[in-house]
């Protein structure tokens, strides 16, 4: 073996090491919060490959989508006839098209008591809360009953909650958060919102 394999080898065998004392510390088993926040894309998609995942090993899922301004999503039109996963789209509309403040807060208060349903049903394995975050900026719901049903839930069960900024509380129940930073965006060239990418 020459000098540089030599190195090679010993340099991984001391990575694979180091890995393996980790893994050998993580034995802890139970469900994870996963928050997606951030101003790049990518937020929704993440949630739903993670669905997809889920799905694959024959796990159940609910999904609730608090603000959505196209209603035929790619994802909805899907996911929803699956016979492993509950899908909610938010009854009324898109906050900038309607202006009608009561009505959101009816309609975010359903979704509310969907979700919370969801949360004390354990053979829902996976959860997706599709930009839950705006319910707290916009005052259409209170964290804090939110933040409590998240900690009773059943053991195993994951959640993940997607939104461009997210509630302080949340952060500080999470275990998994990631920032999806906006460094480049087509729009921004003039490039038109497309089906498969966007919705
Ligand atoms: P995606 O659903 O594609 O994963 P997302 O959930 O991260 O996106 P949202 O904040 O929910 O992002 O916005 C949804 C829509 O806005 C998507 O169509 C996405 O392409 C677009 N979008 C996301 N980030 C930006 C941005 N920085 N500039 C312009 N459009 C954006
Ligand atoms: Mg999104």
């Amino acid at each position: 073996m020459s000098n540089e394999q030599e190195k090679h080898q010993l340099k991984m065998q001391k990575r694979k090491e180091v890995l393996d004392a980790k893994i050998a510390k993580a034995t802890e088993e139970r469900g994870v919060l996963i928050l997606m926040k951030g101003n790049g894309k990518g937020k929704s998609s993440s949630a739903f490959g993670t669905l997809a995942r889920a799905i694959g090993h024959g796990q159940k899922g609910g999904v609730i989508q608090f603000i959505k301004g196209r209603k035929h999503t790619g994802e909805f039109l899907f996911f929803k006839n699956h016979p492993q996963i509950d899908f909610n789209v938010m009854g009324h509309g898109f906050t900038w098209e309607t202006q009608d403040k009561q009505k959101d807060i009816e309609a975010a208060q359903k979704a509310w008591e969907k979700a919370q349903l969801m949360l004390k049903d354990p053979d829902l394995n996976i959860l997706i809360f599709d930009e839950l975050s705006y319910m707290f900026k916009y005052g259409y719901l209170d964290v804090v009953p939110v933040v409590e049903a998240l900690r009773n839930r059943p053991a195993h069960q994951n959640v993940i909650i997607t939104g461009r900024t997210m509630a302080i509380e949340l952060q500080d129940i999470a275990d998994t958060i990631s920032i999806v930073q906006d460094e480049k965006h087509a729009f921004r060239q003039g490039v038109k919102a497309q089906a498969g990418i966007e919705w």
